[in-house]
């Protein structure tokens, strides 16, 4: 079936009395290599191994006319497909009724609770022991609040079921979440998502290879979930409640640190901790008591937030 070529989107859209919404997104795949490409990578992540048998789904948001819902139908067990536009889930589920492995809910991912959604759709799956993924081309206009909320979902402390998050997105914001400490794309963003997972960048696709053609390049990624939080930093209160509590007081320093981008840390703070404190738990961390906020990994929030625990009590 033919849906990645450029005739046959604006064929599909026209039959059903459609044209695509830049309000939702709609940049549509037309380039057949993409979604192969997409569905390959994430489906490599769910598994183990070649030989693994374990069932993987996976959750694509934003599935439009189905390009990449039917290369993803090829190689996961089970596709749950999120889709906002009525118009695009009628001509959607037409086309794969005869899908057994697709299924589509009609609404806004924003709004949508995903541990009900995992537990709903996928726990025969993870009860057996297989793993469920998130694949999509999401659209650019929530592009970091869809992976906070995916990532936010669950307990911050622990591990993330999602064994990966492969998503299509900006370059520059593929930049920004994948950036290194120092560097002028490093931000709250960047931090924030490493205290939970690890981003790998994929490839580049460029406008050309969609329909309306968008003005800026993409690239896939993929979010790894790590552990939890003690694998970035094993140094967590062992009692949950006292480690959700650092997790939190950790989120806030990193929120405070880049609102001020431009100031030292210990200024940036300074509404938060005396500046002395501040000062010298980045010492005891190894780091200048005048360093910026951006100069700072993950792991070093974290250690600066647990010695500013320690001077506390
Ligand atoms: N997956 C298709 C493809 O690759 O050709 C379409 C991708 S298009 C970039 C983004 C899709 O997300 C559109 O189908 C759009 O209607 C849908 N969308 C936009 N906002 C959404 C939301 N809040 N919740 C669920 N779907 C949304």
């Amino acid at each position: 079936m033919d849906l990645c070529s450029v005739s046959r989107v604006r064929e599909m859209l026209a039959e059903n009395g459609l044209s695509p919404r830049k309000s939702l997104g709609q940049n549509f795949l037309i380039n057949s290599r993409v979604p192969k490409m997409i569905a390959k990578r994430s489906a490599e992540l769910a598994r183990n191994s070649e030989s693994d048998e374990t069932p993987i789904g996976v959750i694509e948001i934003g599935p439009g006319i189905g390009a990449l819902t039917i290369e993803l139908a090829e190689v996961f067990d089970r596709v749950i497909a999120v889709e906002i536009d009525k118009g695009l889930a009628g001509l959607f589920e037409k086309t794969f009724s005869e899908y057994e492995n697709v299924k589509l809910i009609v609404g806004d991912v924003m709004k949508t609770n995903v541990p009900a959604l995992l537990c709903d759709h996928f726990g025969d799956i993870l009860d057996a022991g297989g793993s469920v993924s998130v694949c999509a081309n999401l659209p650019y206009y929530i592009t970091t609040p869809v992976i906070m909320k995916l990532l936010e979902s669950f307990d911050p402390t622990g591990k993330c079921p999602f064994s990966s998050i492969t998503v299509m997105i900006q370059s520059e914001v593929a930049d920004r979440l994948a950036a290194l400490p120092g560097t002028p794309e490093y931000g709250s963003i960047t931090a924030s998502v490493s205290l939970r997972a690890d981003v790998v960048k994929n490839f580049d696709v460029s406008p050309g290879s969609f329909y309306p053609p968008p003005k800026v390049t993409s690239t896939v990624i993929s979010i790894i979930p790590n552990g939890g939080i003690r694998e970035v930093f094993p140094d967590v209160p062992v009692e949950e409640s006292e480690c959700r509590k650092f997790f939190e007081q950790t989120s806030g320093i990193i929120e405070a640190a880049f609102s001020k981008r431009r100031k030292t840390l210990t200024n940036a703070l300074s509404g938060m901790y005396p500046k002395e404190s501040v000062a010298s738990a980045l010492i005891k961390i190894g780091k200048n008591a005048d360093i910026r906020g951006e100069r700072l990994s993950a792991e070093d929030f974290c250690a600066l937030s647990s010695q500013l625990n320690i001077r506390k009590e």
